[in-house]
């Protein structure tokens, strides 16, 4: 094991990075974007005040050098915002965003006509459920070579006053200045709405994965070969935008061993707060899918798991008054008995989840449930749960040694 860290959520976004990623910083002395603009929205906590960061990495409060590597892409009248927003409610200075803030000289510029594009293919029902921020105008653009960069930008606006003197080489700084830095790297979205994920087009526009990282930092494989991954889950599944996922349900009958219970998707959404952060639209939620999750972990060679939002799925279940809870284990292809803990994710219409109860914990130490729900997961997954998060506090975070 290397001394860098990737923190990486398995889903398609909102599994609560921020917070983890925040968590995870203090072990680190550099925290790194490396793809997707600002559709991300990262929410953590500082006491009772909510900080949503949607540009900036999660660290930028913990006195952490932040990069914003050439992957991102950036809308500089937001990032501006961000950091307005920053100095004013956490009582920082232009100085200490000189100080701690990286922004690669390569990192693309969003403009308005990128905004104005996806606003139009957005409201003509085209587009593929985007937050309208204009992302993937913008990515198209760079790959037509088209784009333009941070530093083709020359303009009147506060930001560039701001971020002139902070921008930097980035293969040169990761792989020079930075080289003996621990590193820590946080994702956006997740694994299954990486572009080359099969779900497409339902996914982003960027790579979200340990090859994305190096790609949108310029960091060198040798310095990430070993680097710790840290897969970021939710104990249910939540999904805005279009696009199906497997154990998504509405209302849904199952059996439990105290008699039929009907599960309702509206309590969770609700219990859960599951409405999208920058757009307000209800989330799809679904229950949480195991072989995806392994699917995800291996794709990426995830080494921790992190399971956040159990006490959500308590909550719930105490809302809906049932001692169990389903969980998918596994497919049914295309209604025959035949069940494969394995599919062709670019056919997902042709399987059918299969379910298995588990008994809800009532504590979140020392209770056998939770433990043998945990060990059940690792066992099904191959990796250790290393943190659980039962809400969306620091000290929420129990680290399982
Ligand atoms: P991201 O898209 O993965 O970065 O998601 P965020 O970091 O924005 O988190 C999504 C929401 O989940 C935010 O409102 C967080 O405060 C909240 N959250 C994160 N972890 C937990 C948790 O363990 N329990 C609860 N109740 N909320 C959480």
């Amino acid at each position: 094991m290397n001394m860098n860290a990737i923190a990486i959520g398995l889903l398609r976004g909102d599994e609560g990075k921020g917070k983890i990623v925040d968590y995870l910083a203090k072990d680190y002395d550099i925290v790194v974007r490396f793809q997707g603009g600002p559709n991300a929205g990262h929410t953590i906590y500082r006491g009772t005040e909510k900080i949503v960061l949607h540009q900036i990495p999660s660290a930028i409060l913990d006195q952490k050098i932040c990069v914003i590597g050439h992957g991102c892409i950036i809308d500089v009248d937001k990032l501006y915002e961000e950091i307005v927003m920053l100095i004013d409610t956490c009582s920082l200075t232009e100085d200490y965003f000189r100080r701690y803030l990286k922004i690669s000289k390569g990192c693309h510029v969003i403009t308005e006509t990128h905004v104005e594009k996806d606003k139009l293919r957005e409201d003509s029902g085209k587009g593929n459920g985007s937050t309208k921020a204009g992302i993937s105008f913008c990515y198209s653009d760079k790959y037509l070579r088209e784009g333009i960069r941070i530093c083709d930008y020359v303009n009147e606006h506060p930001v560039y006053e701001l971020i002139e003197n902070i921008l930097i080489d980035d293969t040169y700084y990761f792989n020079y200045e930075a080289k003996d830095k621990k590193i820590l790297f946080e994702g956006a979205q997740g694994v299954f709405s990486d572009i080359d994920n099969p779900l497409y087009p339902n996914v982003s526009s960027s790579h979200v994965s340990v090859g994305g990282a190096m790609i949108g930092s310029g960091i060198s494989f040798n310095a990430m070969r070993d680097a710790k991954v840290v897969g970021i889950v939710k104990a249910y599944m939540s999904s805005v935008g279009v696009g199906k996922f497997l154990t998504e349900f509405n209302e849904q009958d199952f059996i439990t061993p105290k008699g039929v219970h009907t599960y309702k998707a509206d309590s969770l959404r609700e219990v859960g707060q599951e409405y999208g952060a920058t757009t307000g639209r209800p989330r799809m939620v679904g229950f949480l899918d195991l072989p995806m999750i392994k699917y995800a972990c291996d794709t990426i060679g995830v080494t921790e798991l992190c399971i956040t939002r159990l006490d959500t799925l308590s909550n719930w279940l105490h809302v809906e008054d049932v001692e169990y809870f389903p969980v998918c284990v596994g497919y049914k292809f295309e209604n025959t008995d035949q069940i494969v803990d394995e599919i062709s994710w670019y056919n997902i219409d042709r399987y059918q989840p299969v379910y298995k109860m588990f008994p809800k914990w009532h504590s979140y130490v020392h209770d056998e449930k939770l433990d043998n729900f945990i060990s059940y997961i690792e066992k099904f997954i191959g990796v250790k749960v290393k943190y659980i998060s039962i809400g969306k506090n620091q000290e929420d975070i129990i680290e399982i040694v």
